[in-house]
């Protein structure tokens, strides 16, 4: 019998003992570190990387060199080598766990048609699914709003149901927490993660334990950095190869040290600090790279904090936001439920790897001067001060005594400003909506030149009681003589696991209810009220703080278990509303506790959306309008018309703190998690899924086999990688996101997928959105370039310089504008190839691999921009996409393209990562331009992805060949 190599370390392989003398086994860093020195002074998460590539080293995928590599680590290196990272396990949502269900059920059909067994196909790690992305909130304001929310969602959602649970019986490792119960990364950081992990294959004794590390298809699945868990965010693509055995590969990376130190002042929460913590990473540029939190702040504040802190890495632009692990992240373990048996271990693990404790903060092992970091930021706690963000970008922090007077400026700037380029003159008027079920065709009274403007009307005093709330986004405002204007809030949001998994905010918007109502105050009834908890742990603790009736009487009653208004299912506006927004342009404004902001996201006709703690969203929605300076206006009014300001509602440190032993409580979040298993619910146990290993496929507008194994082939086509004559299907501004590429939201009638899901018999009420229709490659491709806010730049400007928005190119040659799914159809059908221009952050914001995916059925050969977010450039590769960056300060608009040129892509020798790679430009004058652009193929292993045609592909023969 074949004897396996031994592994090049096997003498690191150690034994620790929990405190009750249980053994197990580590392959130990402090034993590596006798033949590399430097390892003790590594970064804690790099040392959690080393470990994986320790352990995993076989001397094929992960070898020795890469141990050593990394091993020598050193802060200020260039950044050539690559970490084949092996993690634990991966953890999904459904928007993107449902396509990536697809491609594996379609590789079983693919290992079946060549005569394999469908079981080659297998995940080789845990694998969890949390359906949170599909709820939205179509009622609100009422007590019956999450069950018809939730009953409404299984109705659109059926389908995509369904063929989870066949995916639940069909693969052994993969499960599916059902809708109802929470958002994935909050369910993760509760349940999921079980600190310490022992392969299930692995039979020693005692067997070898190693830390948990995952990757998740969603950018904030780095809030689990907040527990010391090394993981992050990646395109369904690189989950599903990471799932089936693939290292997930990257460019060893920067580690930025972030010290905190000092503490938060009274009225000052964790979204505040976390607002800061973005701006200032932002601009230290931490794209790519690990940000690593130390010093006394950092082990002072509470790992929910931490979490919140973690969750935003994809909005300061690093990889993650690490935490290591402490006393702190043992006490949530315990107050979250684990058993002790796992908490000691757990301990016993990262203190015999030297793992344990916050560097540099009192009493630690480690000072912070004893690791080497690339770079160190600092921040003083203390000098914090209460922010909101917005109103387009989560970046851009706003002090909140500058919110009013930032949205005024902002309101008359021109677009490139981050303004919204209306006439200065017409911020403060109201309109009167129209009654409902008519038109609005009244003209707002315009006021005579000179005379005053109307002033902005705040109805603080107008009873709400739960009949007064509009209670149904389609139902019409009840309310008679309600006037609407710029800047006022229209939808107030408590949502987003950034903010909901954090009892302290959760305490301080209901704490902040109470004494509003207490103190007389309403929120009008037209304004889109929610709450949507991360976890239903959440509910309960509001419960039993007596709280939740506060925020219901304020109109925040339970809408669903789910990401709702972060993700963009914010359900839609009254009729009413929408129609009085659209035509007088106006202004409205989203207040919401999430972490994205971008254009169209939160809802298409809310152009100003601003990122806020739970309680400020509760404040705002009482005051009813940004412009209300709430530093020193009043919130409202209260009881016998008083004034009532920030200061008398806002809860005091010493209150939230008296209430958070509410929150943990281990046995509440014991008996919640079992019920996954036990008690799913009524709408889950009722659906149907098929069986079978392999699946059949039935017509469905949500579910349809994905093409990209068509003609399938075990040896790959080889590829010339260049290519000649390509036509410019768009030319884009700077940060263009990938929900510009690929939106999440609502899916207009008229749009190429609208079009097609009527050809289907689908009625508009039931077109979900697209996230939900990930599975079905059909409406995606059209969907893809779709979004209505999305800016092609070969469209000229109009007469007063505006461009239009929405999903459409100039077809060349003859300049005939039409849809870009049209037009890719019809390139494809001559066999032209295309490319499309960006600027700076190409691809930025959510990890979305439909991104990159329907970029690749548009026919889209290559993508080159100024830069490119991480994920979307890996996903561009993935799927056999060329990303090409400019070099120094070159643009498409320094060559001056307008859209009618052709373009040759230039590869000389043999593809390598970061070559250079020549573009020449053939204008119609019959003149041509050369420039060389960077290939952001970065590592030797998405060569080989390339050259397969994409990392799915290479993975399939990989798993059909083994
Ligand atoms: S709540 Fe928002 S950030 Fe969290 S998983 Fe959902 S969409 Fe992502």
């Amino acid at each position: 019998m074949a004897r396996e190599p031994a592994h090049a370390f096997a003498s690191t392989l150690k034994t620790f003992k929990t405190a009750s003398g249980k053994a197990g086994k580590y392959w130990s860093l402090k034993e590596l570190a006798k033949q590399y020195p430097n390892v003790d002074k590594l970064p804690v998460s790099i040392r959690i990387v080393l470990e994986s590539v320790l352990r995993n080293c076989d001397g094929q995928k992960v070898t020795a060199e890469h141990v050593e590599q990394l091993a020598n680590w050193a802060p200020n290196a260039e950044r050539t080598d690559e970490i084949p990272f092996v993690v634990t396990r991966v953890v999904l949502q459904d928007f993107t766990g449902v396509p990536l269900l697809a491609d594996l059920a379609a590789m079983r059909s693919v290992a079946q048609s060549l005569g394999k067994s469908p079981k080659t196909i297998e995940p080789l790690v845990p694998v969890d699914l949390v359906v949170d992305h599909s709820v939205m909130v179509d009622h609100y304001g009422t007590p019956k709003a999450l069950d018809l929310n939730m009953k409404l969602e299984f109705q659109r959602n059926n389908e995509r149901y369904q063929f989870m649970k066949w995916g639940m019986q069909a693969f052994d490792t993969f499960g599916v927490v059902p809708p109802g119960f929470g958002i994935v990364h909050q369910v993760n950081l509760e349940y999921f993660a079980r600190g310490v992990y022992k392969s299930p294959h692995d039979q020693g004794d005692p067997p070898v334990y190693y830390p948990d590390s995952l990757v998740g298809t969603d950018s904030h699945t780095t809030m689990i950095n907040g527990i010391g868990v090394v993981g992050w965010g990646v395109g369904g693509i690189e989950a599903e190869a990471a799932m089936l055995g693939q290292p997930v590969y990257m460019l060893t990376p920067d580690v930025v040290g972030f010290e905190l130190s000092g503490k938060l002042r009274e009225g000052v929460t964790a979204t505040d600090l976390v607002l800061y913590v973005t701006a200032i990473l932002r601009g230290e540029k931490v794209v790519g790279k690990f940000v690593e939190f130390f010093g006394p702040g950092a082990a002072s504040i509470a790992v929910p904090d931490r979490a919140t802190i973690g969750n935003m890495a994809p909005e300061y632009g690093a990889t993650m936001g690490f935490f290591p692990v402490d006393e702190m992240t043992l006490a949530y373990f315990k107050g979250t439920g684990r058993t002790d048996k796992e908490i000691e271990r757990f301990e016993a693990y990262y203190r015999a790897q030297g793992l344990f404790g916050m560097p540099g903060a009192e009493g630690a092992s480690q000072s912070s001067g004893e690791l080497q970091y690339t770079k160190v930021v600092k921040l003083d706690l203390g000098t914090v001060t209460p922010s909101l963000a917005g109103p387009k970008r989560p970046q851009d922090r706003i002090d909140l005594g500058h919110l009013a007077t930032k949205f005024s400026e902002l309101y008359s700037k021109p677009n490139e400003a981050n303004g919204f380029n209306q006439p200065a003159d017409k911020l403060k008027l109201r309109y009167a909506l129209p009654h409902s079920g008519e038109t609005a065709e009244q003209e707002p009274p315009e006021p005579k030149p000179g005379a005053p403007r109307p002033e902005v009307e705040m109805a603080h005093n107008k009873p709400t009681s739960e009949s007064a709330h509009v209670g149904d986004t389609a139902a019409h405002v009840q309310a008679s003589g309600v006037t609407i204007g710029n800047g006022d809030v229209l939808i107030a949001a408590i949502t987003s696991c950034t903010n909901t998994s954090n009892p302290s905010v959760m305490l301080a918007a209901g704490l902040l209810a109470k004494k509003a109502v207490e103190a007389g105050l309403t929120v009008q009834p037209h304004i889109k009220t929610s709450l949507a908890p991360g976890s239903r742990i959440v509910t309960e603790y509001l419960e039993k703080a007596g709280l939740l009736p506060y925020l219901e009487k304020l109109g925040f009653f339970l809408a669903g278990y789910g990401c709702t208004t972060c993700i963009g299912n914010a359900g839609d506006l009254a009729p009413e509303i929408n129609e009085a927004i659209t035509k007088n342009n106006l202004v409205g404004a989203a207040v919401l506790s999430g972490n994205r902001n971008f254009e169209a996201r939160i809802h298409p006709n809310l152009k100003a959306n601003f990122l806020a703690s739970p309680p400020l969203v509760v404040a705002y929605a009482i005051a009813g309008n940004v412009m209300v300076d709430l530093m020193t206006q009043p919130v409202g009014k209260g009881k016998k018309g008083k004034d009532v300001y920030l200061g008398d509602i806002w809860p005091s440190m010493k209150e939230i703190d008296e209430n958070l032993r509410f929150a943990m409580n281990a046995k509440a979040f014991r008996k919640n998690y079992e019920q996954i298993k036990d008690n799913p619910g009524k709408l889950w146990s009722s659906i149907k899924g098929t069986s079978g290993q392999v699946y059949d496929w039935p017509k469905s507008t949500y579910i349809a086999e994905p093409p990209f194994f068509q003609g399938f082939k075990m040896k790959p086509h080889a590829s010339d990688a260049g290519f000649t004559g390509a036509r410019i299907m768009a030319l884009f501004g700077d940060s263009i996101t990938t929900d510009h590429i690929s939106p999440a939201g609502s899916i207009k009638e008229s749009s190429p997928a609208g079009i097609w899901l009527k050809a289907h018999g689908v009625q508009k009420a039931d077109f979900n959105s697209y996230g939900s229709r990930r599975g079905n490659h059909d409406v995606m491709m059209r969907g893809t370039f779709a979004n209505v806010r999305i800016k092609n730049l070969m469209v000229p400007a109009g007469p007063d310089g505006s461009r239009e928005e929405g999903g459409v190119t100039l077809f060349q040659p003859g300049n005939e504008k039409m849809f870009i799914y049209d037009a890719a159809m019809k390139y494809i059908e001559q066999g032209v190839p295309t490319v499309v221009f960006g600027g700076e952050e190409y691809g930025t914001g959510s990890s979305r691999d439909w991104a990159a995916k329907g970029t690749q059925l548009l026919g889209i050969k290559a993508v080159v921009a100024r830069s490119f977010e991480r994920i979307h450039r890996a996903n561009l590769v993935g799927m056999g996409v060329l990303p090409l960056q400019f070099r120094g300060a070159d643009s498409w608009e320094g060559l001056g393209l307008t859209g009618d040129e052709k373009i040759d892509v230039v590869i000389g020798g043999e593809l390598k990562p970061q070559m250079d790679v020549k573009i020449v430009v053939h204008r119609p004058d019959g003149t041509h331009q050369e420039v060389t652009v960077r290939l952001r193929i970065d590592t030797p292993i998405e060569v080989d992805y390339y050259k397969h045609g994409g990392i799915l592909p290479f993975v399939l023969r990989q798993l059909l060949a083994a």
